[in-house]
C-alpha cells in the first residue's frame, strides 16, 4: 500500500492543502464553527493557528470541562517483556539493540502490580513488543487475568491479534487495547519499520476495528509524532477516530499524542515536532472531537503536562517506568523503551493537578462483570 492507496475513509488529501495554507482568518472562522469537522480541523492544526493559540486553548479548556469535568484520569504503564522480533527505528527495544532481554515471570508480575497498587493507582496498561515465543498471547492473557483481580481497569498495548484473541482478553478482564499506527503514511511506515511482523501496515490499521468488534470497550489510537508530517498524521488520526465512531458508536475511543523521545539507538525524529505544535494539535482535536478522551504520557516534561492538563488532555500516565520490572527494582532509565521526561511520583503530580483546580481520578466505575 502506498500513500496514494489509502482507504477512502482515511485519505486526508482534500484537507491537507487547507492545513498547509490556512490563514489567521481561516483559523478564526474555524474557531467559531458550531460543529467543527474536517475543514475546521485543517485550519486549526495549521501553522497559522499559532497566532491564536490562546483562543484555541480557551475553547479546548471549555469543552474539556464541559465533557469531562475538571478531572484527570490516571494510569500507570507496566512493561511485561522487552523481547521483540521487530526493527522499529525509533524504539529502544528493537531487535537489533544489544541489550539483555527479559520477561516478568508470574510472581514478578504480581510484585509489580502490588507496587503499582501501593501508589494508589487503579488503572494499569500492560505492554509487550511484537508476539514472541517468550511473550505470546497465552502469556499476555495470564497477565491480564492477574491484573484484573487487582485493578478497576486493565488496558493492553501489544501486537495485533485476531478477533477471537481480543475476545479472550475481554473475558480475562481486559478493559481495552491501545494500538498506535505510529505513522499513517504507508511509505514512511515501510521505511521506519525495517523488519519483523510490525512491518505489516494493513494488519495494524485493521486492528482497532477488530478490537471493538470483539466486545472490548475501548480502543486507543495514536500517531508517534516526529515520524512524519504532523498535519498529515493529525488529519488521519481524526479520520480514523470518526470512521470507528460511525460503526462502533457505543465503543470508547481515546487519542494519544506521543512524541519521539530519546531512546537506545539514538534515532532522531525525521520531522521534529515542538511543544507549541503539540499544544496546537491537542487543542484542535479537542475542539473537533469534544467527547473523545485525549491522553498524554510522561514522555512530556512536567511543564508541558501541567500546561495541557485540562486544556484538551483529560487522561495521563504518571510515575511511569519503561524498564521491565521497573517498579520493584528501578533500572537505569536509559535501559527503558524510551526515556521518561516527567519523573514525578503520584503524590507530587496529583498536588500539581490540584493546584490547577483539577481533580485526579483513580477509578471511574466498577465492572459489573467481575
Ligand atoms: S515499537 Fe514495539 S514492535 Fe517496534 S521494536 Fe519496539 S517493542 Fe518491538
Amino acid at each position: 500500500m502506498t500513500a496514494r492507496e489509502l482507504p477512502d475513509w482515511l485519505d486526508p488529501t482534500p484537507w491537507l492543502a487547507t492545513a498547509r495554507s490556512a490563514t489567521a482568518r481561516d483559523v478564526a472562522r474555524a474557531l467559531e464553527a458550531a460543529h467543527p469537522q474536517e475543514p475546521e480541523l485543517a485550519a486549526l492544526i495549521a501553522p497559522a493557528a499559532d497566532g491564536l493559540l490562546e483562543e484555541l486553548a480557551s475553547r479546548a479548556r471549555d469543552l474539556t470541562w464541559q465533557h469531562f469535568g475538571r478531572t484527570i484520569a490516571l494510569y500507570v504503564p507496566l512493561y511485561l517483556s522487552d523481547y521483540c522480533s521487530s526493527g522499529c527505528v525509533y524504539c529502544g527495544f528493537a531487535a537489533d539493540r544489544q541489550i539483555p532481554r527479559r520477561r516478568l515471570e508470574p510472581a514478578e508480575i504480581r510484585d509489580e502490580l502490588a507496587a503499582i497498587r501501593r501508589m494508589g493507582i487503579q488503572e494499569v496498561l500492560l505492554l509487550t513488543g511484537e508476539r514472541t515465543p517468550q511473550a505470546d498471547f497465552d502469556y499476555l492473557e495470564a497477565a491480564v487475568e492477574e491484573a484484573a483481580g487487582h485493578f478497576a481497569a486493565v488496558m493492553v498495548e501489544a501486537f495485533p491479534m485476531t478477533i477471537q484473541e481480543y475476545g479472550r482478553l475481554a473475558q480475562a478482564g481486559c478493559t481495552g487495547v491501545t494500538i498506535y499506527q505510529e505513522t499513517y503514511d504507508p511509505d514512511q511506515y515501510a521505511r521506519l519499520h525495517r523488519w519483523g511482523p510490525k512491518r505489516d501496515y494493513a494488519a495494524r490499521l485493521q486492528a482497532p476495528e477488530k478490537i471493538l468488534a470483539s466486545g472490548l470497550r475501548v480502543v486507543g489510537l495514536g500517531a508517534l509524532l516526529g515520524l512524519n508530517d504532523p498535519l498529515f498524521e493529525a488529519l488521519c488520526l481524526y479520520l480514523h477516530a470518526r470512521h470507528l465512531l460511525r460503526s462502533y458508536w457505543r465503543g470508547g475511543i481515546t487519542l494519544s499524542f506521543p512524541r519521539v523521545c530519546r531512546q537506545r539507538g539514538d534515532s532522531v525524529p525525521p520531522h521534529p515536532f515542538d511543544e507549541r505544535s503539540l499544544a496546537r494539535l491537542v487543542c484542535a482535536l479537542r475542539i473537533c472531537l469534544p467527547d473523545v478522551p485525549l491522553v498524554l504520557s510522561t514522555r512530556e516534561s512536567a511543564r508541558v503536562r501541567d500546561g495541557l492538563a485540562g486544556v484538551g488532555i483529560n487522561k495521563m500516565s504518571v510515575a511511569s517506568r519503561t524498564t521491565v520490572g521497573g517498579y520493584v527494582a528501578p533500572g537505569p532509565p536509559e535501559e527503558g523503551q524510551f526515556q521518561v521526561s516527567d519523573e514525578r511520583d503520584v503524590a507530587t503530580f496529583c498536588a500539581a493537578l490540584r493546584r490547577k483546580g483539577l481533580q485526579p481520578v483513580f477509578k471511574n466505575w466498577d465492572s459489573v462483570f467481575r
